[in-house]
């Protein structure tokens, strides 16, 4: 199939017809650069025959790359203008691509037909952890992505115990899969410009079956505690939820082997999961 990636020329063009003002609010940052698309559909591997999940297509430019790799796509987009006219940007650039398209704000997302395998999407800045969770969690089907961020994020997401920038988005996203860096993207390949640098971070799904919804409930719960209280060892950040007392939480620390004096930064998902299950909430 001959598909014709979007230049600068036809991001502007696209915008100009739709009297489109990009916004902030849905971090509306176009890539223009089809260098940067390819770049990102051969971080993912992408593969002929594969559904792929794009969140926040807007002109089109992402959405046309993973075509070109021979993807049919479902893309999420929540802004009716850009999401109304992707089919005829499809039909111009891309004839006879399949391309199915969801008006809708991902975060309100329960499911999407025909199990895509991947997530590949440069999402939007101010909710891209949010979109990223919830979306893992709704759509096991997932078993791998690549997705762009701003950078600082991206940094968080994929960092270890131990690591300054490590935190609660690391281990949540850990809950679902391994996470690694797949280098920076200058600002310049976006229009309008941003003010903050993004990178390309890549998800595997962990190849151990997840635990049950209740578990990672109770995982996210213990992990908010400990980083809501980062600086203070998790005998006392993790008391208000495991034991009455510093005490009382150490021997239920030390009985899932932490060590109570440790903080939150230090300790890994495996870590937090074992004292997850070991951890019996009152109802
Ligand atoms: N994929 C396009 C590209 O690379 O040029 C546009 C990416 S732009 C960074 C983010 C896109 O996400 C915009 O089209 C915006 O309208 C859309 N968006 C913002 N918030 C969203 C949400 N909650 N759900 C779905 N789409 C959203």
């Amino acid at each position: 199939m001959s598909v014709s990636l979007l230049g600068a020329n036809e991001i502007r063009e696209l915008a100009a017809e739709l009297d489109v003002t990009p916004t902030k609010k849905l971090g509306q940052n176009f890539v223009h650069d089809p260098g940067t698309v390819r770049r990102i559909v051969q971080t993912a591997k992408v593969r002929s025959g594969e559904h792929i999940l794009e969140v926040g297509p807007g002109l089109g430019s992402l959405t046309l790359g993973l075509l070109e790799a021979g993807a049919s796509v479902t893309a999420i987009e929540i802004d009716e203008r850009l999401a109304a006219r992707l089919p005829q940007t499809v039909a111009e650039h891309a004839p006879g691509a399949q391309l199915d398209v969801i008006v809708s704000d991902a975060l309100q997302v329960q499911d999407v037909p025909g199990e895509p395998v991947a997530l590949v999407a440069n999402l939007p800045y101010n909710v891209s952890v949010p979109v990223l969770l919830h979306l893992l969690e709704r759509l096991p089907s997932l078993e791998r992505g690549v997705v762009m961020v701003q950078a600082e994020v991206g940094e968080r997401i994929v960092a270890g115990p131990g690591s300054k920038v490590y935190g609660s988005p690391s281990v949540k996203a850990a809950w679902y899969g391994s996470w690694s860096s797949a280098g920076l993207v200058g600002r310049k390949v976006f229009w309008p410009v941003p003010n903050v640098d993004s990178i390309l971070i890549s998800y595997t799904e962990r190849d151990t079956p997840r635990g049950s919804e209740e578990l990672r409930r109770k995982v996210f719960r213990i992990v908010d505690a400990a980083f809501g209280q980062r600086r203070k060892m998790l005998r006392q950040a993790l008391s208000p939820l495991l034991g009455e007392n510093a005490a009382a939480t150490s021997l239920v620390l030390e009985a899932s082997g932490i060590d109570p004096t440790a903080r939150g930064e230090t300790v890994g998902i495996d870590d937090y999961v074992r004292l997850a299950e070991a951890w019996q909430p009152e109802a």
